[in-house]
């Protein structure tokens, strides 16, 4: 499941693994966690050299559990603490890097190879899911809406959250955010050819909802 944050991505993937009884991975979780350890060291999140080096040393440790996803990072729970300002302001940089891209796709592709070995299916969440993380993906998603609903709807998970934005800020944030996210060197943000675009502008949750298990034939 791809698309540029504010679609709903992270609510319908949950739903959808909880329907079809399946894992969840978040895999912009581990780029929010990798970024707090950076700025937990204190390093410019554009140094590049310096965010290889914290992404080597950090230990991620993530559930996938879809009702209750857990984050850890060197032992720590920081579920919450990655949703901050600080961290979405600095994710971008620190995810483009290509060690940092590197260390996580691999860690991704042990935990979709371990709900495979389990044999249970997997919602991998992200924005390089269906072009480079799971290419052979049974079913890949590419989640749309406007720039407006998107920055409505990350508003309204702030305030539910106890943190105060305003739609204008939290717009401005998503286009600045999908800007770097679709145009850094290293895996841009784009569609995989052979993905299902579902535009969600109209559509709630459950309508979403509807369309995916539709398309996955469930
Ligand atoms: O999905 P979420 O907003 O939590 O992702 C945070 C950031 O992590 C994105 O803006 C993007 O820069 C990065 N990311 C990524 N590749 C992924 C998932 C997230 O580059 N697969």
């Amino acid at each position: 499941m791809d698309g540029p944050s504010g679609t709903g991505k992270s609510t319908v993937s949950r739903r959808l693994a909880v329907a079809i009884g399946a894992r969840y991975l978040d895999t912009g979780a581990m780029y929010r966690a990798v970024t707090l350890a950076v700025l937990r060291a204190g390093i410019d999140p554009t140094d590049a050299a310096k965010v290889t080096e914290v992404a080597e040393r950090a230990r991620l440790e993530i559930g996938t559990e879809p009702t209750a996803p857990t984050v850890r990072l060197d032992g720590d729970d920081v579920a919450a603490e990655i949703r901050g300002q600080e961290v979405t302001t600095a994710v971008s940089p620190v995810s483009a890097v290509g060690r940092v891209r590197e260390l996580l796709v691999g860690q991704q592709r042990a935990i979709i190879a371990d709900a495979a070995a389990a044999g249970l299916g997997i919602v991998v969440e992200g924005r390089d899911i269906g072009t480079t993380v799971a290419p052979d993906a049974p079913l890949k998603i590419y989640l749309t809406a406007s720039a407006e609903a998107r920055a409505r709807r990350r508003t309204a998970q702030d305030t539910a959250s106890g943190r105060t934005s305003t739609v204008d800020a939290t717009l401005a944030d998503v286009q600045r955010r999908d800007r770097y996210d679709s145009t850094r060197a290293v895996s841009p943000l784009r569609q995989a050819e052979d993905a299902v675009e579902v535009d969600t502008t109209e559509l709630d949750i459950d309508g979403v909802l509807a369309r995916l298990l539709e398309l996955a034939e469930l």
